[in-house]
């Protein structure tokens, strides 16, 4: 027993159990030859007759053997209380063995625990950056995309050679303005460049288109923002105003001859002197499509006046307050005022 201490490192008790079991065994010893000894003496004695002494010697070996009996007894008890020390001591040492195994598998738990948390932040901090890299750039495609609708519906509506607006945007947005406009009253210029095909055959087709470019732009330059200039085709534009007088259009158009005529355009080495006709259909109501077509026509027929009466000038026609379809075989019934360019 005292082996299990050497193997448990209790060294002190070991040596102590072995001490008592040592002394044990040598009493035990010298007890077992001196009762051997006696009961062969009292045989011995009892077959000479020595009855008294052979008694003696039976008692003294009697005596021995109940020492014997006592001595393995005691050693019998404490082999049962080393039995039953180790025996705790082992299930203490299993309980703690156990404990042991339990706070590892503890430890082990928490250090998973704190893996799979570590894992599932940095799971969730790339799906994050992932999310955000792909929603930015989503959103500058995004924006991509919508810069390039915007440019490509401003393009479509712009004339490449004048960057002025084009008869689409007169057909697709202007005309819808000016019908769901019922409050605003227009005034329309149609503007038509003189003798122009004459300065394509003297100077050549780039030099039209130059005149051209240099033409829209002096025109843009001197009209409010919220007013409109359409180039409806080869040299012919129509300016549309909102919301003006028969006075104030009668300025503009002055100021738009004088403009135009009074600044020679310089391409290479020729200085050239353009002018340009104007009819106007001033000061208008439109109620409907059909008012309106009847207003651009009265414009193109006082743009004929101002061709047939000589040119480099404007023909302005009082529309405010006039019902259009009583006027538009009666030119004559319209209040009108022509306006002359430079000389
Ligand atoms: P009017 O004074 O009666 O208006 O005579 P005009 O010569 O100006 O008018 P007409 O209609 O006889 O000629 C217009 C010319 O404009 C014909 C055409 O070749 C030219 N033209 C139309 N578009 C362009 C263009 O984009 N560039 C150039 N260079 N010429 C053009
Ligand atoms: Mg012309
Ligand atoms: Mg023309």
């Amino acid at each position: 027993m005292a082996i299990n201490y050497v193997y448990l490192n209790e060294l002190e008790i070991a040596k102590d159990y072995f001490e008592r079991g040592n002394s044990f065994f040598e009493e035990f010893k010298m007890i077992s030859q001196l009762a051997d000894n006696f009961k062969s003496w009292s045989e011995a004695m009892a077959s000479i007759k020595h009855y008294e002494t052979a008694y003696k010697a039976h008692l003294r070996y009697k005596s021995l053997s109940d020492k014997i009996f006592n001595t393995e007894r005691e050693s019998r008890m404490l082999r049962i209380k080393e039995l039953f020390q180790a025996t705790q001591k082992d299930q203490e040492i299993e309980k703690l063995a156990f404990e042991n195994q339990r706070k590892n598998i503890e430890i082990e738990n928490k250090s998973l625990e704190q893996k799979i948390w570590l894992l599932s932040a940095v799971i969730a901090l790339l799906a994050f950056v992932m999310l955000s890299i792909f929603y930015r750039k989503l959103k500058s495609s995004n924006q991509t995309l919508t810069k390039y609708n915007t440019k490509l519906n401003e393009e479509r509506f712009i004339d490449p050679l004048t960057e002025s607006l084009n008869r689409r945007f007169f057909e697709v947005q202007q005309r819808e303005r000016i019908l769901t406009s019922s409050e605003v009253s227009f005034s329309f210029f149609v503007l038509d460049i003189d003798h122009f095909k004459s300065l394509n055959d003297t100077y050549g087709h780039a030099c039209g288109d130059y005149v051209l470019k240099i033409f829209c732009q002096r025109i843009r330059n001197s009209i409010r923002q919220q007013d409109n200039f359409i180039r409806m085709g080869g040299e012919e534009f129509l300016l549309v105003v909102e919301n003006s007088s028969f006075e104030n259009d009668a300025m503009l158009l002055k100021k738009l001859l004088l403009l135009i005529k009074s600044k020679p355009l310089e391409f290479e080495q020729h200085s050239l002197t353009i002018s340009m006709s104007v009819g106007v259909a001033s000061n208008v109501s439109i109620y409907d499509e059909k008012s309106l077509d009847i207003a651009l026509e009265l414009a193109d027929q006082a743009l004929y006046k101002a061709k047939n009466t000589g040119r480099n000038q404007g023909e302005l026609l009082d529309l405010h307050s006039i019902p259009l379809a009583n006027v538009i075989n009666n030119y004559e019934l319209i209040a009108s005022k022509t306006i002359h360019g430079a000389e």
